[in-house]
């Protein structure tokens, strides 16, 4: 509407009513303010895609009690929001999540997630993603601590989760980020033996969507084992796999 109104306004029989500095600054105000609502939108639509991915979790039993939590890239200003500490997430409203910059300060009210500096280790080593999600999806958690590894066992865990790499057990904060660095430069979704994983991925649907697709390889893996066979997929089926899915 600015726009529309004020090219009418502005020029009248072909002469500039207004001096060319201000016609100027004019048009920077109207770009400053587009780009602002742009911003905004955003920062609407990154809250509440984080509080419906911890009720999704939550409700698919991949988090419990106060723990898992995630975060999201907010680009434009080198900020990421993330979950609160101490929260019960399957209950958690925008306005209790916390921004923080990508060195870690916290910007506003909220105390973020103990896991935070996991977070900002994903973020600064992997430069394409845009969130990073940590559950405790149980199946997975069980079977990753039992035999350190998760083998290839469905089509969609193959093409969507890839290869995962799991490490030793390592608390929280800076012993945990370091603990999983080097293995989350080369795998989307890392393993903690005896905790949980985190996964990273180009937004918050596609990591949560990793975590959800390995704990149901997971339950099928342990299914077959009370059946007393395991089928896993061959390195030739998995090589198949992802020549098909590339292809579409
Ligand atoms: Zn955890």
């Amino acid at each position: 509407m600015h726009g529309r109104v004020s090219l009418q306004k502005l020029c009248y029989r072909g002469r500039w009513e207004i001096e060319p500095l201000k016609l100027v600054a004019y048009f920077w105000l109207i770009s400053t303010r587009k780009r602002e609502t742009q911003d905004m939108s955003t920062f609407q639509k990154s809250r509440t895609g984080l509080a419906e991915t911890m009720h999704r979790l939550y409700q698919r039993g991949l988090i419990s009690g106060v723990g898992g939590n995630a975060s999201v890239l907010i680009s434009s200003e080198n900020n990421i929001l993330i979950t609160p500490s101490g929260y019960f997430k399957g209950g958690i409203a925008e306005g209790d999540l916390v921004r923080v910059t990508l060195d870690g300060k916290v910007v506003g009210p909220g105390q973020p997630s103990s896991e935070l500096p996991t977070h900002i280790e994903c973020y600064r080593l992997r430069k394409e993603i845009g969130a990073v999600v940590h559950a405790h999806p149980p199946a997975a958690v069980a079977l990753a601590s039992a035999t350190g590894t998760i083998p290839s066992i469905t089509p969609e865990q193959t093409v969507l989760v890839g290869r995962v790499e799991i490490v030793n057990f390592s608390p929280p904060g800076e012993l945990g980020a370091k603990a999983v660095s080097s293995s989350l430069k080369r795998a989307n979704v890392v393993g903690i033996r005896n905790h949980g994983f985190f996964a990273l991925g180009k937004d918050l649907h596609e990591a949560a969507s990793r975590l959800e697709v390995l704990e149901e390889a997971a339950k099928i893996y342990l299914a077959m084992s009370q059946l007393g066979k395991i089928s896993s997929l061959s390195e030739k089926e998995v090589r198949e796999i992802r020549e098909f899915y590339s292809k579409e």
